[in-house]
């Protein structure tokens, strides 16, 4: 199938174009940039004109940063287009939920996707807290904004998240693996004076269980980065380290990890949207973006150090 990519910065270079270019169901068939392209595929400065001139190109992928991406998702699935949604699906709710009714109508496939969940060891922790009882689990999603986000502005303007931009991969893999649903009871939302989203967060959240959940985030954290997600159980501890890649119990490794975050993680999600368009399918869990939301709505805001780059 013929995908076009749009919105050519860090993770099209870094994961999109790696993956579709070794996938077997997939062509990267035009690039959509303001700003550049990718060497040997056809590159559209105007998105419009390629929805024009570009009738066999049913799919494609949106990797722009989640304010200015309602738009671009709007207009492809208005002129009858698959679309596949970079992580958060939005900047709200609400207008996923109205791309959501657009796809529907149409019957074209929509795919929220959320590559954290695609971590190698993800289904394994899910299939292993399966059948335990939880006691606590808790978060610790601690990077160096510097050293992931150079230079990105729009992750401190409103829409962008702020520190939930990471965040809210960590949750992605919480909402996955644990069989129960959780809800938001409680969070402190740091803001550098100068910036208008969060660099820290520390959540509190409710389980049916009675467990204690918890998740604290901070983009500066310099030298070792952590990535972690432990889960005391009445059989054991689960630790799944490097954002999912990799998976402890009580200490002991289990086989088959991935080198490092992030590998592997889009080629799975490419599979995925392949196999979602030939179905015929909708993927699109907002859980994780519903709550960060609850954390913006009750979190309670505390000034910190103005951020410089
Ligand atoms: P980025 O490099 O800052 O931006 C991606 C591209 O989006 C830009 O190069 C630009 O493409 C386009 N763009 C930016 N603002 C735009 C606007 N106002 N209107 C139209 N196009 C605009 O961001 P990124 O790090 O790739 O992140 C993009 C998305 O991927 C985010 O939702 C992020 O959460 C997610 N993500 C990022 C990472 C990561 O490691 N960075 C990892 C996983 C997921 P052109 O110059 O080509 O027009």
């Amino acid at each position: 199938m013929q995908v076009a990519l749009v919105g050519i910065g860090k993770i099209a270079l870094d994961q999109h174009v790696p993956a579709i270019t070794s996938s077997p169901d997939w062509v990267l068939a035009a690039t959509v940039s303001r700003h550049g392209g990718v060497g040997g595929v056809p590159a559209y400065t105007d998105f419009a004109a390629l929805l024009a001139e570009r009738q066999d190109i049913r799919v494609i992928s949106l990797c722009l940063p989640p304010v200015p991406r309602f738009a671009y998702a709007a207009a492809a699935l208005k002129a009858g287009r698959h679309v596949m949604l970079e992580k958060p699906p939005g900047a709200t709710l609400s207008e996923c939920h109205a791309l959501e009714g657009l796809a529907r109508a149409g019957r074209l496939s929509l795919y929220a996707t959320w590559h954290s969940r695609e971590a190698a060891q993800v289904a394994a922790a899910k299939a292993w807290l399966a059948d335990k009882a939880l006691r606590h689990l808790s978060v610790t999603w601690k990077e160096d904004v510097r050293r992931w986000h150079p230079g990105q502005d729009w992750i401190w303007e409103p829409g962008g998240l702020g520190v939930f931009d990471p965040g809210i991969n960590a949750l992605s893999i919480v909402t996955a693996i644990l069989p129960e649903p959780i809800h938001l009871t409680a969070a402190t939302l740091s803001f550098p004076d100068n910036r208008q989203t969060p660099i820290a967060a520390d959540l509190r959240f409710h389980h049916p269980g009675g467990a204690e959940v918890s998740a604290v985030f901070d983009w500066r954290q310099e030298g070792d980065q952590t990535w972690t997600i432990k889960a005391v159980t009445d059989a054991g501890t689960l630790t799944l380290t490097d954002g999912g890649a990799q998976m402890a119990v009580d200490g002991v490794r289990a086989a088959a990890q991935d080198d490092a975050p992030l590998t592997g993680e889009y080629p799975r999600l490419y599979s995925k949207m392949a196999r979602l368009v030939q179905a015929g399918g909708i993927d699109m869990d907002l859980s994780p973006m519903r709550h960060v939301a609850d954390a913006f709505t009750l979190g309670r805001r505390v000034t910190v150090a103005p951020f410089h780059w």
